[in-house]
């Protein structure tokens, strides 16, 4: 049977499939597939869902590349979305994709497979390492190391310190990365310090002799580091020659005309004849001092009357035998005389009054109308500027207003911005300064160090007060200084300019420093630490702003400014005392300060750490170095041995810092080093990168060749993170700890980083 069958049922099936494919053709459909988006992108542990829409007029396949890939469907029908989700990313950053598969069907005909790529960034933290290039051994920086010649180094045991003390530290100061020594008056003195200066001509005995001076100058340079002598051009030493011969003869000295001398120097101040003023009607600071030439007091007896009848009151003084009164206690009236102090008049008749004195007085005397020892105002009279020479028996105006001292002779007084052991110096009226025979001679002075020693700047002590703080008058007394050298310098076969940095400290930025650069090339910005503490203290805000606008200002004055910042000198508490003595602060200091363009100086016993403050004297903030941990060739005669011994420990000593990779020392080595060797820090150009977060400073420092560094720090005492947009795989410096994962930073407590963008 089956076999009788099965050839009709296939004839019939052949006949009438070629019936069918005759008369209806089937139908291929080609297979339409559109997905959008092309790409999906993922954080590292993003949980939200993204869809791909797919348009399709039939069935499709989803096929992900990876099981990290999670779509809720494996197949479609038309148009319709697929939902992709992610797991976790704690690795590197990752891609995949989803394939949406064309697929054939009855009477479709495939589309082409559409490909969409999925991203994930990873979350990798990256630790910063630092891998700064080698220093080349070319110092490109322009650090400068503030260095107290009596306290640095003592070579031969008397426990001062002294010129071939210096010469056999050079390596430690080269190791330091410095490119320049500011030393402390190196000219005979009769102070510790030297800031009295008894002859411009030569140096101090103590320190050496000019051979030993030089023979360091020539060491220094062979180590690429310059050297730059302190300059005291305000006053000289009580001790100079020329201030002794003026003192042995006012009038007849040859040096008179080198001070500021005057015998009624309130009249002369009044009358505006004292050309150290420069028309300043009062100086800012400082006293006029006897020299003791005449004899302004009396000792004998001497009968007073005071006469207060009339407007103009007077008192009239006169040599007499009658007998001497007691002080009257109920007096209303009283004289303020010589070592007896106060002594009251009897009225006589109304508004007379009258006493008969033994006087014995080294100044002359006053009248009040008040015992009360705090002077009240209006209750001080004495005599009117310049009119204040008693002549027995006749009147003199009673005044008080000036109230000068009322005397029995006339003496010569000199004017001292500091104290009496500092005279000013006298340059004449400041236009023609370079004329006076003052300023002839003490720029032969210098002419010896830059053309004999070849000394290669100076740093100008108290600038403010050669013309008493009269900012125009010093511009055009210090242009006058500076050309003079330069011109000597360049002489000498220099190409560049000579260096010299002034101490203008005075007023602040805005009022008064910015304006010494017209006469000099560099000032020192004494408002760069409060700025530098105030950014320690946690907010870093202002701090790039700030440094922009010393920069600006100082350019605006003078092309060629240096903007010179320092943390503290020896005129100030110690840096560690602002920090709290807080050694991650001190490290953060260092690193803002030698990240910062401008011209740093690091003072003296700063990069140890060292502490302490004025208070017990100026000594506590000059210490002698401690070299090794035993305390040889440790100058502590320099200071008078006054000394810290709770912090001149041997842990505190340099052999212990160098010994140590995480000490205070090694920081300043490693940012010193690193200013040295990448030109953007060493004279780049700041701009602020205006990182996110209040403790965060950061900047921008680019070179001339285009050399960009991205420059931050957080300094807060905490962990802080920011986000940084630039490219963070270059890490030239570390100061604490960093990561950052994708775009976010983060900075341990006091920490500081810079990256090489460039
Ligand atoms: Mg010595």
């Amino acid at each position: 049977m089956k076999k009788a069958i099965f050839p009709l049922a296939c004839v019939l099936a052949v006949a009438l499939q070629a019936f069918s494919c005759k008369e209806k053709e089937p139908e291929i459909v080609q297979q339409t597939l559109t997905v959008s988006p092309s790409s999906l992108s993922f954080e590292p542990e993003d949980a939200s869902a993204k869809l791909l829409n797919v348009s399709s007029n039939s069935t499709w396949g989803v096929a992900p590349s990876a099981d990290w890939i999670i779509v809720d469907k494996g197949s479609g029908d038309g148009s319709g979305s697929i939902t992709v989700r992610v797991s976790a990313n704690t690795g590197e950053d990752r891609t995949g994709t989803i394939i949406i598969k064309g697929m054939n069907s009855a009477n479709v005909k495939a589309a082409a497979d559409v490909t969409v790529q999925v991203n994930q960034r990873g979350k990798k933290i990256v630790e910063v390492v630092p891998a700064p290039a080698k220093f080349d051994g070319n110092k490109r920086a322009s650090t400068t190391y503030q260095l107290l010649i009596y306290s640095f180094a003592d070579s031969d045991g008397d426990g001062i310190g002294d010129f071939k003390g210096i010469q056999s530290k050079l390596d430690y100061l080269d190791a330091l990365g410095v490119t320049a020594l500011w030393l402390s008056p190196a000219h005979p003195t009769s102070s510790y310090h030297g800031y009295d200066v008894d002859d411009y001509s030569t140096v101090n005995p103590k320190f050496g002799t000019e051979e030993d001076f030089k023979n360091l100058i020539d060491a220094a340079h062979a180590k690429g580091i310059k050297i730059y002598m302190d300059y005291v051009l305000n006053h000289s030493g009580a001790n100079n020659a020329w201030f002794k011969s003026v003192k042995a003869d006012p009038s007849g000295s040859e040096y008179r005309d080198y001070y500021v001398l005057s015998k009624s120097p309130d009249a002369d101040v009044a009358a505006k004849a004292i050309d150290n003023y420069a028309g300043a009607s009062s100086p800012g600071m400082g006293a006029w001092h006897s020299l003791g030439d005449g004899k302004i007091g009396y000792k004998g007896r001497l009968h007073f009357k005071v006469d207060w009848s009339k407007a103009t009151k007077t008192v009239t003084v006169t040599e007499t035998n009658e007998a001497a009164q007691p002080s009257n206690a109920s007096a209303t009236r009283w004289l303020y005389i010589g070592s007896v102090g106060n002594v009251g008049l009897y009225e006589t008749s109304t508004n007379i009054f009258e006493i008969t004195l033994n006087v014995d007085t080294s100044w002359g005397f006053l009248v009040r109308t008040s015992k009360d020892d705090s002077w009240p105002a209006g209750t001080k009279y004495g005599a009117k500027a310049g009119k204040n020479v008693i002549t027995f028996g006749e009147p003199l105006e009673l005044d008080n207003s000036t109230a000068a001292d009322i005397t029995f002779g006339q003496t010569t007084y000199y004017f001292a911005s500091f104290d009496a052991s500092m005279p000013d110096l006298n340059y004449g009226p400041y236009e023609n300064a370079s004329e006076s025979p003052l300023f002839k001679e003490i720029t032969a002075t210098a002419d010896k160090w830059i053309k004999d020693f070849g000394v290669d700047g100076f740093r100008l002590d108290a600038v403010v007060w050669v013309y008493q703080a009269v900012i125009k008058a010093n511009q055009s007394f210090l242009s006058q200084w500076y050309d003079h050298c330069n011109a000597t310098y360049k002489a000498a076969g220099h190409s560049d300019d000579i260096f010299m940095v002034g101490e203008a400290w005075y007023g602040n930025h805005s009022s008064d420093e910015q304006y010494y650069y017209k006469g000099l090339p560099s000032n020192f910005e004494f408002d760069y630490f409060g700025l530098v503490n105030a950014t320690m203290g946690g907010n870093a805000t202002g701090y790039v702003k700030a440094v922009e606008t010393y920069i600006n200002d100082h350019k605006a004055q003078r092309s060629d400014a240096i903007t010179s910042i320092f943390l503290t000198n020896h005129d100030q508490d110690r840096a560690a005392e602002a920090f709290g003595r807080s050694l991650a602060k001190e490290k953060q200091a260092a690193a803002l300060l030698l990240t910062t363009p401008g011209k740093p100086f690091i003072y003296q016993g700063e990069e140890l750490g060292y502490w302490g403050t004025k208070a017990g004297g100026d000594e506590y903030v000059r210490t002698p170095i401690l070299w090794d941990k035993a305390g040889k060739d440790c100058a502590k005669k320099g200071v008078n041995n006054k000394v810290d011994a709770s912090m001149l420990t041997s842990s505190i000593s340099v052999e212990a810092q160098e010994a140590n990779s995480a000490s205070l020392l090694n920081t300043y080595k490693t940012f010193s080093q690193l200013r040295n060797t990448y030109p953007a820090l060493a004279d780049g150009k700041i701009t602020n990168a205006n990182l996110s977060g209040a403790a965060i400073a950061s900047w921008y420092m680019t070179s001339s060749d285009g050399q960009k560094l991205l420059v931050i720090h957080n300094v807060a005492g905490a962990e802080r993170t920011t986000t940084v947009s630039d490219d963070m795989s270059k890490p030239i410096a570390l100061l604490g700890t960093a990561s950052y994962e994708g775009a976010n930073l983060t900075l341990g407590a006091n920490s500081s980083v810079i990256f090489q963008l460039k």
